[in-house]
């Protein structure tokens, strides 16, 4: 008889542990998998998949507008948000179908329940029993986080947003990260009238600078009422006298007021209700919604990690080695929860390599270098690299940039510009990072970080032919230098 019920028992059922549980079972391991919600995790259900639809769905005011500039007798339309919302949650409900088949048609065992360890070996199950392996995967993600501001449940968070009965007629957004300024560019799409505050000088913290610089203006050009270095002094329900007679000084307030004011009835300033909000820049407004995107903590609570002897760290992350091993042998940890790096892809390499290592007899450590990501602001950015400002603190290096309006928009006369940066190293001539600013640039960086990823020089770039007329031909063909440092 086998001394452990699994080989392998995975804790959530994330883009990570589904990967690595029927990564895993295809070994001719014996597999379980426990999730409490809904089979597909953040990604699916709540993050990457229904954002980016939701991101889709707010490009077509202006498609429809540049239409026009084409020839196209397109007349304006209203968006209709609970149709969208429908047919939303249709495809996920499709999609989490998909998982769940993918799981059962590798023969991994499925536990709708939440689960916590009860020792190494052990796995208590909330709906009665325990189940034993000889190896513990956690893969329990993270969630949203609310910052310490008095009455701040008042606030909406990203996970709310799918659900909402109805569109906000404005909001506040409060970050400055991926999540605060891709809803930014959704909502004001969708014609939601967006504020967003963010504490710091300027959005996106930690990425090239030029691009943050030009996000920022794009955004605001679009509509996005952004305020930097700004936070909230205070916020409280909006009662009905505020919403009578309005808070702020701003004219604008007026229309939004009488929204927000119909907005409130039977709801009484409740959670998720208009909200008055006193700004450091002195701003007093209501605000029909509130959405805090002010990061995400691992979901490592109630876990019984302690008890096993499982390190945390300050924010709850589960503490691993390169190879996704916790302090305790038989347990490991990927994705989310250990607060490496926050996206899908890193966590399904992690599940991945943590088989091989655990199940191939093949050490894997996970390589956490040069990842490229996007942005989905509007407009999009793609990255990957070193920034020019973490570049130039390291070595002497080359900034080729360049900036123009593209040919689609420019011909409809929309203002938008777009960007292409490649920062590359003075003494090895490698290009050590590549920014791009463009639509569809998560598109484009995907494949400029293949030759980034290699190694490639500046010179590898040069003698790549251009695509023409695109705009990532610029990559190819910018000559000079625009500065050194
Ligand atoms: P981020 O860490 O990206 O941003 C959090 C933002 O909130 C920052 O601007 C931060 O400011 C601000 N903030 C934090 N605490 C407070 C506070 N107490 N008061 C005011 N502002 C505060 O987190 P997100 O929630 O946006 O996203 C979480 C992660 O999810 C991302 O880091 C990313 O890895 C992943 N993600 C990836 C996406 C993609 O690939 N396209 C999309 C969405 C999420 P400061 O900069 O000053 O710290």
């Amino acid at each position: 008889m086998a001394k452990y019920d699994y080989d392998l028992f995975v804790i959530g059922g994330g883009s990570g542990g589904v990967r690595a549980a029927r990564v895993a079972a295809a070994t001719g391991a014996k597999v379980a998998l426990a999730e409490e919600d809904r089979m597909g995790g953040t990604c699916v259900i709540r993050g990457c998949v229904p954002k980016k639809l939701m991101v889709f769905a707010s490009e077509y005011r202006e498609i429809f507008a540049d239409a026009r500039a084409y020839g196209w007798d397109v007349q304006d339309g209203a968006f209709d948000w609970p149709r969208f919302r429908t047919a939303l949650h249709t495809e996920l409900d499709r999609l989490e179908q998909v998982y769940r088949k993918l799981l059962d048609g590798s023969g991994v065992d499925i536990f709708d329940t939440r689960a916590s360890l009860e020792d190494p070996h052990t796995v208590k199950l909330a709906d009665g029993g325990t189940k034993t392996a000889k190896v513990i995967l956690i893969a329990t993600g993270g969630r949203p986080d609310r910052p310490e501001t008095p009455n701040a449940d008042l606030g909406l968070v990203s996970d709310d947003l799918f659900g909402l009965e109805q569109l906000p007629t404005s909001i506040l957004i409060v970050g400055g990260g991926y999540i605060a300024c891709e809803f930014a560019g959704i909502l004001n799409g969708l014609g939601v009238e967006v504020t967003q505050f963010y504490r710091g000088a300027q959005i996106l913290r930690g990425f090239d600078g030029e691009a943050r610089g030009l996000i920022a203006d794009q955004m605001r050009e679009r509509g996005v009422d952004l305020h930097c270095g700004t936070n909230i002094v205070e916020m409280a329900p909006a009662t009905a006298e505020h919403m009578r007679h309005g808070t702020d000084s701003d004219a604008a307030m007026g229309a939004d007021l009488h929204q927000a004011q119909d907005r409130a009835t039977g709801q009484g300033g409740a959670a998720g209700g208009p909200v008055r909000v006193k700004g450091s820049n002195g701003l007093e407004r209501v605000h029909d919604r509130v959405l805090f995107a002010t990061g995400r903590r691992p979901n490592s609570d109630g876990l019984g990690l302690a008890g096993i002897g499982v390190e945390t760290g300050r924010r709850g992350e589960i503490v691993v080695d390169a190879y996704s091993r916790t302090a305790v042998p038989s347990v490991y940890a990927i994705g989310d929860v250990t607060n490496r790096v926050q996206l899908t892809p890193v966590a399904i390499r992690e599940g991945m390599a943590f088989v091989e290592t655990a199940f191939k007899d093949n050490p894997t450590a996970v390589d956490h270098d040069l990842i490229p990501s996007a942005v989905f602001t509007q407009p999009e950015f793609g990255t990957v690299g070193l920034s020019e400002e973490e570049a130039r603190d390291r070595e002497p290096v080359e900034i080729y940039c360049t900036s123009f309006r593209p040919m689609q928009t420019a011909f409809a006369d929309r203002p938008d510009r777009v960007m292409m940066k490649l920062v590359v190293s003075q003494a090895s001539r490698r290009v050590l990072g590549c920014h791009i600013v463009a639509p569809n640039a998560g598109e484009m960086i995907q494949l400029a970080g293949i030759a980034v990823k290699m190694g490639a020089t500046k010179e590898d770039f040069d003698r790549t032919v251009a695509v023409h007329p695109t705009m990532a031909e610029e990559l190819v063909t910018m000559r000079d230098p625009v500065r050194s440092a």
